[in-house]
């Protein structure tokens, strides 16, 4: 399905132009128009999930595997000291495009990307809820 309202199913399908890295029949991968660090890819399926929980799995495996293969080539081919595969659901977690989507972060020693978060607390007692809240879901 692909919804008429969405950027990224018209990008996926080349509806609108971008700078597309690689494509198959299930995928495309383009440049981030406002990106993290050098090379910052998107990986975006031609079909329309809004976000992970919309996925099927097939379409996850697939991705995974692609996001893989994509970031040893981006590695490689931009001389990048590390990688950052990051992949927002809802707005509460920073997702602006609802169009399920993989960022592809190539990483240099001192860029500014700033991918990080600040370390919180927790306890034994509240790790033992969180472990039997996700068990008996
Ligand atoms: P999110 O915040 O939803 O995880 O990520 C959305 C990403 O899409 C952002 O990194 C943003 O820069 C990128 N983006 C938004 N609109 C466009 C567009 O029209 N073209 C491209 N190439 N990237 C876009
Ligand atoms: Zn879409």
């Amino acid at each position: 399905m692909k919804d008429s309202n969405c950027i990224f199913c018209k990008i996926a399908n080349g509806k609108i132009p971008s700078t597309t890295l690689y494509e198959d029949e299930d995928f495309r991968v383009i440049l981030d128009l406002g990106p993290a660090a050098r090379g910052h890819a998107l990986l975006l399926p031609k079909e329309h999930f809004a976000d992970l929980f919309e996925l099927d799995e097939k379409t996850a495996s697939k991705a995974m595997v692609t996001a893989k293969r994509m970031a040893a080539r981006m590695k490689a081919a931009l001389g990048a000291d590390g990688f950052n595969l990051v992949q927002n659901n809802g707005e509460a977690a920073g997702q602006t495009v609802f169009h399920f989507h993989m960022h592809l972060i190539p990483r240099y020693k001192d860029d500014h990307a700033g991918i990080s978060w600040k370390p919180g607390n927790t306890t034994p007692e509240e790790m033992a809820e969180v472990k039997r809240l996700v068990e008996n879901q």
